[in-house]
């Protein structure tokens, strides 16, 4: 399997290189030169597995020989063997309504299902071919404790993540500060978060600086998150048809970069019989403007609701969705690409939005609509649900039989829970006695020159450890 960039300015590569890339040299985002397709047979073979055994048949199909299969079997278990489910992501029914957990990791969100994998590519990847990576990311809240989570303790990997000082939740503060492994460096930068994911974006686009310490980002547009994603679909379909390849099965999914619900694309163009794919927006409604209109056309800011982890302006991997969208043509999606740039937003052709519409529903959900969502549905069945998987549950409205992703644990998120329900949900051991534990963390400006000499101080200390 190679891979190759949305915008066509690079040769193919392979799986390992595409993984270490990241982000295109060319500035896009890789995809697979074929999407491999799962015929009827395959399918019903594979609503039998366990969610480690499906992972290993999917990522064998888009890694090829880069990974030996056994190797690969080996780093998919112990991914996996950090999830407290022993179904990794079970699906459950809250009175009526479908849900898949996807919130049994470490860190009690659906990031660690991706990064956990992640985390171990990665140091085997490094440990085969040689090199370091200093991975370097800014987080709002959950990437930055799954992406730590993921790469804890890992040789040849050190790890700065910058959170906006006082601006992320206790909880989430202290799920990143209190890991204590040697290669985990947080910094609280004294600013907001566009300030620190403006630091990490001056630091990647400082290219001596970049490749003098082979800085690597663990963002979504790492196109190993989106295959580890496309398994719980497969696993979901399993468990509810039990490979009965005539039942179509329709997935609500609470977005904010685009990443988990094109997974879910992925797996329908795979083969999966997938009904609809519900894309659930909060008030941050790119993609349902999209949807609705043809139109993407970014709003003037970023608004702040209940469901922090979507509230996102642009969703990286639309780019993605572009390139299939025009077929693989790269020189369409480069001259949309620049419209957006200039002008703040593209459009599609008539022929091409009836395609998106055929491809996803899409829904915006506001604030109390996701409170009013949280309530009802503890009413009817005493199940909590984050205000991120409200949104979904809400957007599902009218398509009862959606399965609906639950992207974190409401725990996670007591504030809006308890503004719906008057109480809080009980923390899963992932989030308990976090606040009594040790912690480490660095603290400084919101400057890029601050940034970068923290860095380089703390790794010539590594190098000569
Ligand atoms: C990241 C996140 C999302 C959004 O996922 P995308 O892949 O960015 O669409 C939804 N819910 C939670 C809890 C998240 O952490």
């Amino acid at each position: 399997m190679h891979y190759i960039s949305t915008r066509g300015g690079i040769a193919p590569i392979g799986f390992a290189q595409a993984v270490m890339m990241g982000l295109a040299t060319d500035g896009g985002l890789l995809v697979p030169t074929a999407i491999p397709t799962v015929d009827a047979e395959r399918l019903r073979m594979w609503a039998g597995l366990s969610f480690p055994e499906l992972a290993l048949e999917i990522t064998t199909l888009f890694i090829g020989d880069d990974i030996p299969r056994a190797d690969l079997k080996a780093l998919i278990d112990r991914s996996y063997s950090t999830f407290t489910h022993p179904e990794v992501t079970p699906l459950v029914t809250a009175g009526t309504t479908r849900i898949l957990e996807l919130f049994h990791g470490p860190t009690a969100a659906f990031k660690d299902i991706a990064l956990q994998w992640l985390g171990n590519v990665f140091e085997y990847l490094l440990e085969r071919e040689g090199g370091q990576l200093n991975i370097v990311g800014a987080t709002s809240g959950d990437t930055g404790s799954a992406a730590i989570y993921g790469v804890r303790g890992k040789a040849r990997i050190q790890i700065f993540i910058l959170h906006p000082k006082g601006r992320v939740s206790p909880i989430q503060e202290r799920q990143m500060t209190t890991v204590l492994d040697a290669n985990v460096h947080n910094i609280a930068v004294r600013g907001t978060f566009d300030d620190a994911q403006s630091i990490v974006k001056t630091l990647f686009n400082d290219l001596p600086f970049k490749s003098a310490y082979q800085l690597g980002a663990v963002n979504s547009i790492n196109w190993a998150r989106i295959l580890a994603q496309t398994v719980y679909y497969f696993y979901a379909w399993g468990r509810l048809t039990g490979g009965e390849i005539n039942q179509r099965i329709s997935f609500s999914v609470p977005t904010g970069n685009f990443g988990d619900v094109f997974a879910g694309y992925i797996a329908k163009r795979m083969g999966l019989p997938i009904e609809r794919l519900i894309i659930a927006t909060n008030r941050n409604a790119i993609l349902t403007r999209f949807i609705q209109t043809g139109v993407y056309a970014v709003e003037q800011q970023v608004h702040q609701t209940l469901s922090p982890a979507m509230d996102i302006q642009l969703a990286s991997n639309f780019e993605r969705y572009l390139y299939y969208l025009y077929n693989g043509d790269t020189a369409q999606v480069r001259a949309r690409l620049d419209d957006l740039q200039r002008t703040g937003q593209l459009s599609v052709s008539d022929a091409l939005h009836q395609q998106a519409q055929a491809d996803f529903a899409a829904v915006a959900v506001n604030d109390a609509e996701t409170l009013d969502q949280i309530r009802a549905t503890e009413q009817a069945s005493g199940y909590i649900l984050c205000p991120h998987t409200a949104v979904g549950v809400r957007a599902a409205q009218d398509w009862p039989d959606a399965v609906c992703l639950a992207t974190a644990h409401p725990a996670k998120f007591g504030e809006a829970v308890a503004e719906a329900i008057g109480r809080e949900a009980p923390p899963p051991l992932a989030l308990q006695g976090l606040l009594d534990q040790a912690a480490r963390c660095s603290e400084l400006d919101a400057t890029a020159a601050a940034v970068k000499a923290h860095i380089e101080a703390t790794l010539s200390g590594v190098a000569s450890a």
